[in-house]
C-alpha cells in the first residue's frame, strides 16, 4: 500500500524536465514521469491510498502501526517513508497573502506561462533556483535572480552556472533579497535589498522562492533518531559508539537503511545525509526493498 498526502510524484512531479534519470536521453518532465510511476506501480498491485497523510506512527512488539489524517489505521510489520521535503516560506511582507497569485515555491509549465514576456525574480542560489531561472527564460521577457551571497558559483553546479551566464535574459544580482512582495490580488512588484541597505521597486509579474527545504519528519519525532535539522538517520547512523538504540529489539544489526527501530525504513531526501536526486531517490527505495524481505523473513 502506498499512502500519499497529496499527489503521486513529489518534488519530482514539480520539475519542469528531469535531463539526468536513466533511460530518457531527451529528458521527461515530472509530471510525465510521476503519471509513469503511478501506471507502473498499480500494474504492480499497488494500493494508492491518496490523498490521505500520515500523521503518526506508534511501535507495538512487531507491529508499527499509522495513524491517517481522517484518524483511520493502518497496521504492518514493514514500512518504507520517503516523505521527501518541503519548501521554507519566504517570511516577508506580502509574500504569505500573495501565494499562488504570482509567488511561487516551483516553477512547472501552468506558472511559466502566465510570466510570458514579462519579468520575473527568483531567489536563491542552489541548483534549483538555477534550473527554474534557465526555464523561466524560454519564457519571460527577463528574469531577475536574486541572490543573498556574493557568488552564484558557491552552492550551484558549474554547468547551470555556466547556462546563466550565456543567457542573455538572465541578471544575476548578487548580495541581494527581498524585502517584500507588492500587489492587490496579484504580484506587482518586489521590493529588493542590497547589502548596503538600498531599496528598490522592481515591477514584476512573477516571484519564485528556492531558498531551502524541511524535511518532513515531524511526525516520527520521538519514535526514531532525526539528526540536528530532522532528518532520519539510518544504518550505521543509528549505533552511537557500536551500541544499539534502546528501541532496537530484534538480534541483528540495523540495515543500511533502516531507522533506529526495526522495521521502519527510510530513503530519499528525508534520510540524513542522503544524495537530494530522483535517481538517489528510486535507487534507495529498491534497495530498502530487499531489506524489508530480510526483516519479514527474520520475524516468521
Ligand atoms: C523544482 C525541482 C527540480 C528538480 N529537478 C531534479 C532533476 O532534474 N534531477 C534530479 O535527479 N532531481 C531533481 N530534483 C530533486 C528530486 O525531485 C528529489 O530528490 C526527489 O523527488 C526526492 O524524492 P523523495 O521521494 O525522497 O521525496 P519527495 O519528492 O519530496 O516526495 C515526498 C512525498 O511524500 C509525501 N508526503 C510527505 N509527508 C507525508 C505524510 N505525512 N503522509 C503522506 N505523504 C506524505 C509528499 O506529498 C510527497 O509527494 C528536483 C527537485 C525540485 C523541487
Amino acid at each position: 500500500m502506498l499512502i500519499e498526502r497529496e499527489a503521486p510524484g513529489g518534488q519530482a512531479g514539480t520539475s519542469s524536465r528531469i535531463e539526468n534519470y536513466l533511460g530518457f536521453p531527451s529528458g521527461l518532465s515530472g509530471g510525465d514521469l510521476a503519471r509513469r510511476a503511478v501506471v507502473q506501480a498499480r500494474r504492480f498491485g499497488v494500493e494508492l491510498l491518496a490523498p490521505q497523510e500520515v500523521c503518526s506512527v506508534h511501535v507495538e512488539g512487531p507491529y508499527r502501526k499509522l495513524t491517517l489524517a481522517d484518524g483511520s489505521e493502518i497496521t504492518c510489520h514493514a514500512m518504507i517513508v520517503a516523505v521527501g521535503l518541503t519548501y521554507r516560506q519566504l517570511e516577508v511582507p506580502g509574500a504569505a497573502p500573495l501565494g499562488g497569485a504570482g509567488v511561487y515555491y516551483g516553477a512547472s509549465i501552468t506558472e511559466a506561462l502566465s510570466c510570458e514576456n514579462q519579468t520575473v525574480l527568483t531567489v536563491g542560489a542552489g541548483n534549483s533556483a538555477g534550473q527554474a531561472a534557465l526555464y523561466l527564460a524560454r519564457y519571460a521577457a527577463k528574469v531577475i535572480m536574486l541572490v543573498r551571497g556574493s557568488s552564484l558559483a558557491a552552492r550551484m553546479s558549474h554547468y547551470l552556472v555556466e547556462r546563466i551566464e550565456q543567457t542573455p535574459n538572465i541578471e544575476v544580482r548578487l548580495n541581494a533579497e527581498v524585502d517584500a512582495v507588492l500587489g492587490d490580488d496579484h504580484v506587482e512588484a518586489v521590493v529588493v535589498r542590497a547589502r548596503d541597505g538600498a531599496t528598490e521597486t522592481v515591477s514584476a509579474a512573477a516571484l519564485f522562492i528556492f531558498t531551502g527545504a524541511e524535511p518532513c519528519a515531524g511526525w516520527l519525532a520521538g519514535v526514531v533518531k532525526l539528526d540536528a535539522h530532522g532528518f532520519v538517520l539510518t544504518g550505521p547512523q543509528v549505533t552511537e559508539g557500536g551500541k544499539r538504540p534502546k528501541t532496537w529489539d530484534v538480534d541483528r544489526e540495523p540495515f543500511l537503511l533502516e531507522s533506529s527501530v526495526p522495521g521502519i525504513f527510510v530513503v530519499g531526501d528525508v534520510r540524513s545525509g542522503s544524495v537530494k536526486r530522483v535517481a538517489s531517490a528510486v535507487g534507495e527505495g529498491s534497495i530498502a526493498v530487499q531489506f524489508v524481505h530480510q526483516h519479514l523473513e527474520r520475524l516468521k
